[in-house]
């Protein structure tokens, strides 16, 4: 309904240059907004010719590259293998900025049930459920993550076109249906490591995920 989707504005756009731990550097112009429905700090890094001043980016000729990401303490800043979430936003953010694009870093920790109840799902899953039931145990959706800010960030940086990298169908259909043109669908690699192998082969089998792309095994450093 993109009559409906309430207007965010840009509040700040700052340069930040990043640097990962396997020495992968870049330039990120980090975008803040203004009217994000669910008023959380959902942060949109400009990369690659995106990393621009914002009068310059976004050409009619130029489609940016976003992966909407969800926040996830445990895989983007610790290093967790009980998840792909780190080396998938590593991936993303080189892949982003060698074509231009947006990642989208959305506060939506554990598919939106938070970080306790996400620890208390990785509990119940210890004790035999699979990522999904334990969701459903703790009394929450299967899936509780809502795109709706990130349409409004991307119509907020100018973009009703985009190709969108992500191996997760229901990311496509909700910006879709949320006034945004999906040109193409990019799939990311898979991180498979001994310890997040289930977490991965449940996603695949629970949540429709496309993950029938190149495995990268990890280094078990
Ligand atoms: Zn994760």
């Amino acid at each position: 309904m993109p009559g409906t989707l309430p207007v965010a504005t840009i509040r700040t756009q700052v340069l930040v240059p990043l640097r990962f731990l396997d020495g992968f550097t870049t330039t990120a112009r980090v975008f803040t907004f203004a009217g994000l429905v669910d008023d959380r700090e959902h942060v949109a890094l400009g990369l690659g010719d995106f990393a621009g001043p914002l009068p310059a980016i976004g050409p009619p000729a130029s489609v940016p590259l976003v992966r909407p990401h969800s926040e996830c303490l445990t895989g983007d800043v610790f290093g967790s293998q009980r998840c792909d979430c780190g080396p998938q936003m590593r991936e993303a953010v080189e892949r982003i900025a060698d074509v231009g694009g947006f990642l989208l870093y959305l506060r939506q920790e554990g598919r939106g049930i938070g970080l306790y109840a996400k620890l208390d799902a990785y509990a119940l899953q210890d004790a035999g459920l699979d990522t999904y039931e334990a969701n459903l145990a703790l009394g929450h959706a299967e899936d509780e993550r809502d795109y709706t800010v990130a349409a409004q960030m991307l119509h907020a940086l100018g973009q009703r076109r985009v190709a969108l990298l992500s191996n997760n169908p229901d990311k496509a259909a909700q910006l879709t249906r949320l006034g945004l043109t999906v040109i193409e669908t990019v799939p990311t690699h898979v991180h498979l490591s001994p310890s997040n192998a289930s977490y991965l082969a449940t996603k695949a089998k629970r949540g429709a995920h496309t993950l029938d792309v190149p495995l990268v095994s990890e280094p078990s450093a």
